[in-house]
This record gives structure tokens, sequence and C-alpha cells, in this order.
């Protein structure tokens, strides 16, 4: 879990401001607050002085004031820190997470009732794997200080008795919170794989995929808000615990998944609609075209099989791109959390600078594409690179500068050590 964001700014525990949209913030033991903050406590403190004395607290006075969610474009910056390119999916990502979080204040603490209800913006991410759905979820998250799980949806199919198992999303959730059901009701759940659920045949009276269907079906109820009733420790296995109602009305859910073959039907749908247009082949659109997802409609939903009530409940679709060389170097070097800078630090610590050239980092994105599992291979080929060295390095005297070389990733040559200069 700490592959990201363990070097995300200071935010103040009460209104989630950042470090750099304060002017101070004052540190206690796990908690911050912002200046901000600390006048509205004042004149909460003032205003009990002279009226009749109430209980209010700054997070009362929070809630009041939705202003001080991030902006959809504070958050779409953040989460350039951590993920490279998928300019889409981040703006509509930010847009739908910052008016997510606005409707659940408003509902609460404008109208102070709960019969409106709020029309939720699940998103559903769909791209190839390794490309950021996960990251972006989970950044949204950390960015957000909010609780947050994953869960894969193919295991709700394995198990096959649909309905009971959903819950255990929501108990992933719950215990993420630490069993702060509040919490909890405010969280992000990935739900990985979603693609995996579709009926195999969209002509449904031809066979009927129970499993897939019923599956969706009953995911449909937690995404669309329900109260759920949870077993607090997940799954079937104890059955005689108490079940603890989640009201799943302010939880963000964001659905993922790899979509093979989704392409093709985008392809053929829009290149039917071309017919009549144009004749020029040259137009014709290929399920190659790396910003196809882009373009994806309900319906090529509903034709990969997912059934229209769900894509109903995921009204924001958004394309991530297969991963450029480019943007895979990015991610080698660039996020906060890039792995060449954890290689960095973590020799650093034993007073050795790990340098790359660029050709070995080349050749490094090379190796990962090769694996088909996009970004999520270069850390298995740099780890296995750097294994032989992290086991020879500390015994080697006085070594200042370590470089990796191409030949280093591509046949295992040992890298060029410097010697330390000897400190004056
Ligand atoms: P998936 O799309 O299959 O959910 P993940 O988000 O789990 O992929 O990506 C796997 C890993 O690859 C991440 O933990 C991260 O290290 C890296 N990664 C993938 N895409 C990006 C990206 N766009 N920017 C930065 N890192 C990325």
């Amino acid at each position: 879990m700490s592959d990201i964001g363990d070097d995300l700014q200071l935010t103040c525990s009460f209104c989630n401001r950042g470090s750099d949209e304060v002017n101070s913030l004052i540190a206690g033991q796990d908690v911050y607050i912002c200046d901000y903050c600390i006048a509205d406590a004042q004149v909460i403190l003032d205003d009990s002085e002279t009226s009749q004395p109430k209980v209010k607290s700054p997070r009362k006075a929070k809630r009041k004031t939705p202003k001080r969610l991030l902006l959809p474009k504070q958050i779409k910056k953040k989460l350039d820190e951590y993920v490279i390119g998928q300019e889409d999916a981040k703006k509509s990502l930010a847009v739908a997470v910052y008016n997510h979080y606005k409707r659940i204040e408003s509902d609460q603490f404008v109208t102070d009732y709960h019969d409106v209800e709020i029309e939720k913006s699940n998103v559903l991410l769909l791209g190839p794997s390794g490309t950021g759905k996960t990251l972006l979820a989970r950044t949204l998250a950390r960015i957000l200080n909010v609780p947050f799980s994953i869960s894969d949806a193919t295991a709700l199919t394995e198990a096959g008795y649909v309905g009971e198992d959903v819950e255990t999303i929501l108990s992933n959730l719950l215990s993420a919170a630490e069993f702060e059901v509040q919490d909890a009701e405010r969280g992000i759940i990935f739900i990985d794989e979603v693609d995996k659920i579709a009926r195999k045949s969209h002509n449904a009276s031809i066979t009927r995929d129970v499993s897939g269907e019923g599956v969706q079906q009953a995911l449909l109820k937690v995404l669309e808000g329900t109260v759920a009733g949870v077993p607090p420790k997940g799954g079937r296995k104890h059955p005689e615990q108490s079940l603890v109602n989640i009201d799943t009305r302010g939880i963000l859910f964001i659905c993922g998944g790899a979509f093979e073959g989704l392409s093709e039907i985008i392809a053929r749908r829009l290149n039917v609609n071309h017919i009549g247009f144009t004749s020029n082949p040259e137009q014709k659109v290929t399920n190659h075209d790396l910003t196809i997802f882009e373009k994806v409609e309900p319906e090529d939903l509903v034709q990969y099989g997912l059934i229209p009530e769900l894509i109903g409940r995921l009204p924001i679709a958004s394309g991530l791109s297969p991963l450029s060389d480019d943007e895979m170097m990015q991610i080698l070097t660039e996020p906060k959390n890039a792995i060449v800078r954890q290689f960095q630090k973590l020799f650093a610590l034993d007073g050795v600078k790990l340098v790359y050239d660029e050709a070995a980092l080349r050749c490094v994105v090379e190796r990962a594409r090769a694996l088909g599992t996009g970004a999520r291979g270069l850390r298995s080929v740099l780890e296995q690179s750097m294994l032989n060295i992290m086991f020879e390095i500390p015994s080697i005297k006085d070594v200042g500068v370590c470089r990796i070389s191409e030949e280093t990733i591509k046949q295992g040559t040992p890298p060029i050590y410097e010697k330390r200069k000897a400190s004056a």
C-alpha cells in the first residue's frame, strides 16, 4: 500500500486543504489544522460567548461550506503527480469526484433530509491492463483522504450464488475504514475486472448466462444506492455475526476493466455509421486506434454484455490508452514514487549514488513491453536486473557511484562502479 503517496503533501484534517493552499498548518498528534479552520473555530467560540452556548465544531462548519472541497483542477493537478498521461480519464475523474462529494455535502447539510435522491455518478474506466486504472482510483482516495478498497468482480462470479457475496465488497471498505461506518459511507470502492462479468452472449434468449447477469443485477443495487446489511468480517463464514447497515449512496464506485474485444465493437459501429458519408478507406476506424476507447457509447457496452441498467449506473465512462514508450520512460522516473527514484533512495541510504543511462531505461521499457502487462512490467524487469547488484554492492568497499548501462539490463553485465571520493 505504500507505493503511493506516503510523501503526499500534508492536508488539514478538518477541511482537507493542502499545505500549498493555506498560510499555515499546525500539527497535533496525527492531525493538522489550517489557519482557515482556526479562524472558523474562533468565530464559533465568539458566537457562543454572545448567544446561547451551543455545541458546534469546526467539522460542522466545514460541512456547510462545500467550497472547501478540492476543485476539479486541484484534483487533476494532484493526480498528475502520480499518474502519467491518461489526461481524459484524469479530467473525468476529477469532475466526477468533485460533483459526487458536492452532492453528498449538499444532501446532508443543505436539505438536512435524506429524501432527496443523490444521482450517483459512478465511473467506468476502460483500458488495457497496467495503464493506471487502479492507480488512479487509489491515488484519488489518498488525495481525498477517504477509505478505499479494491474488489474483484470475477470473485463474485465464481461464488455463483448471487446476492450475498456482493456485500463482501462493502465489508472490504468497512475494514479499510477501520469499521467506522460513517467514514466507509464516503469511501471509494474500485471494482476490477467488471468486463469479466459481462454476459457471454449478448443474445440472452439463446444462452442465458445467469451467473454474469445475476452478478450485474446484484452490483446494480449497491451501485445505485441502498442500505445494505454487511457482515463486518466479510463472507459467509460467520453467519452468526450481526450485520452492520451501510448506506451506499455516498460511496463512489469506480469500475475498471480491460474490455478485450470492445475495440472491435466500437470500430464496427463507427465504420457502419460512416457508410454513406465517406467512401474514403483512409477514414476507416480500426480497432488498433489507440484512442478508440474514448469513443465508447453505452450501446457498445450493451453489445459487449453489460446490462443497460448497470451501464446507466456508470454514467461516466472514460477510456485509458495504452502507454507509449515515452510515457513508460516517464513512469520510470517522474512520478513522486517512481520506481527508479525508489531504487535511488534505497542506494542513497548506503551512501551510493545510483545512475541509470537513458539507454538502460529504454531497454527496461522494451523488455517490459514484451511482457504485455503495461507499466506493471516495469517494476518486475527492473527488480530482476537490480537483484544481483543489490546482492553484491553492500560487500564492495567505498562505492560512491553505481552506473547502470544498457548492457547491465540486457546481458546482466556488472554496472560501472566509481569509488567514493575521500572527504577532505
Ligand atoms: P490497471 O490499469 O491494470 O489497474 P495499475 O493501475 O494497477 O493498472 O498499474 C500497475 C502499476 O503500473 C501501477 O502501480 C504503477 O506503478 C504503474 N502505472 C500504470 N499506469 C501508470 C500511469 N499512467 N502512470 C504512472 N504509473 C503507472
